[in-house]
């Protein structure tokens, strides 16, 4: 067995590339399309450099201003390559600029003079990226799907014209990748049952930062929040997205049995400006809760950025995520780093993250009843409240935190290039 230290086999540092063509890791958080893959990206990217990796991870660049490439920390940055226009455009449309990122991607590592032994691919756009790389190299890639075209279609109202390509691509990728990791058993089953039988999976979940979430207790929270200690705060963060449920969680509280309670807020955060991509979802939410008398417990802080999210996590009394699918779910880790209880839908990685009466509960998607029972449970009730919070807490610790998380991808990694090169 060899030592899972990329320096050791060839006595400098492994160069590697993660691709994600749509996942941006150096841009901001919450809004437009960014949320957990790019997370997961830059995380993953600056943790497998602090285990002696060189890592190069690429994107589509999106703004003529936006610089090219962006130092993260030693051994971790991001390049952007140009492929279509300069502009966003949304995750749908981006196929047909593939084969210009891949010609940029051969073009990068000639000026370089560097041949990547590895890539490790987000989404199915840059599976197709992968895939069409190893017609250029030898090559060893990892793939990690993010969202399953199967899956998500099953679950929304409008299938867009690209969905037969995705789920031709999603299925080559399965039965062709070295490996692909699927973030939670789920994950991995729906693969199983719905894509293909064929091909290589490795469970490795997604994970979270144990330092930043979990370091602020809820009085000091509240205190910078200005909300009392007495208050009964529901918080959900994430993109405004139909699929991400928002509207359950709207109905759900106008049910609660606090809704009377002066001292209740539902913080909402995250989305963009009006006007851009997320833009309606948010005009709809904000509409619905209007129209059920919401509008004064309720506030819509718009993105809430790296610094102050960790606050938000901590003053909540539960943070809800209510998606009607959700491959994994970043949110509901950070909440439970903060010792704070999840209410979630019964879904996807949700049912691998959240112990149902152990750091919080699972609901029927789209069950407003459901959720305004759960969400009532742990409102009343400050002990569970803390008890669940601790066991929350613990669970992140020991199984989702990103050094955790790059250990395990750095040995599958090792595993993988060794078997390749001897
Ligand atoms: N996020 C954030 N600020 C916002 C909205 C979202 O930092 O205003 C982050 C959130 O903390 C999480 C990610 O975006 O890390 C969302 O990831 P998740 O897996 O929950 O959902 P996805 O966006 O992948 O559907």
């Amino acid at each position: 067995m060899r030592s899972p230290s990329p320096s050791s086999i060839y006595g400098t540092p492994d160069r590697i590339a993660l691709i994600s063509v749509h996942g941006d890791p150096a841009v901001e958080i919450g809004a437009e399309e960014a949320g957990g893959q790019n997370v997961y990206v830059r995380q993953v990217g600056e943790a497998l450099a602090c285990l002696g990796w060189q890592v190069d991870m690429f994107t589509r660049k999106t703004k003529p201003q936006q610089a090219e490439q962006v130092q993260h920390c030693p051994g971790c940055r991001t390049i952007r390559l140009t492929a279509g226009p300069t502009a966003f455009v949304n995750r749908d449309e981006i196929f047909d600029f593939l084969p210009q990122f891949v010609s940029q991607l051969v073009a990068f590592q000639q000026q370089e003079a560097v041949q990547y032994p590895l890539v490790h691919t987000n989404y199915w756009l840059s599976g197709w990226v992968g895939m069409e790389l190893k017609n250029h190299q030898p090559l060893v890639q990892v793939h990690t799907y993010h969202s399953l075209g199967v899956v998500k279609y099953a679950n929304v109202p409008h299938i867009p014209d690209i969905a037969t390509t995705r789920l031709a691509v999603e299925k080559r990728c399965l039965e062709t990748a070295d490996c692909v990791v699927a973030t939670s058993p789920q994950e991995q089953e729906h693969m199983r049952s719905q894509v293909s039988s064929l091909g290589n999976i490795q469970i490795i979940p997604c994970g979270t930062d144990i330092d930043r979430y979990g370091a602020l207790t809820r009085a000091e929270a509240r205190q910078k929040l200005g909300l009392s200690l007495e208050a009964k705060v529901v918080f959900y963060i994430g993109r405004f997205d139909p699929r991400k449920g928002i509207e359950t969680l709207v109905r759900a509280v106008a049910l609660s049995q606090f809704r009377e309670d002066d001292n209740l807020h539902l913080i909402i955060g995250g989305g963009s400006r009006p006007g851009e991509k997320d833009g309606q979802e948010r005009d709809r939410i904000e509409d619905i809760a209007q129209d059920l008398n919401l509008a004064n417990l309720t506030k819509f802080p718009g993105r809430i950025s790296n610094e102050a999210l960790p606050y938000y996590y901590a003053a909540a009394d539960v943070s809800v995520v209510p998606s009607h699918y959700e491959p994994f779910g970043l949110v509901a880790i950070e909440a439970m780093a903060s010792r704070t209880p999840v209410v979630a839908s019964d879904v996807g990685g949700l049912q691998f993250t959240v112990l149902p009466n152990g750091t919080g509960l699972l609901v029927p998607p789209k069950d407003i009843g459901g959720f305004a029972r759960a969400i009532d449970q742990i409102l009343a009730d400050q002990q569970l409240r803390e008890q669940w919070g601790q066991a929350a807490r613990k669970r992140v610790e020991t199984t989702f935190s990103w050094q955790g998380v790059a250990q395990q991808l750095s040995q599958l990694y090792l595993q993988h290039i060794t078997q390749v090169t001897y």
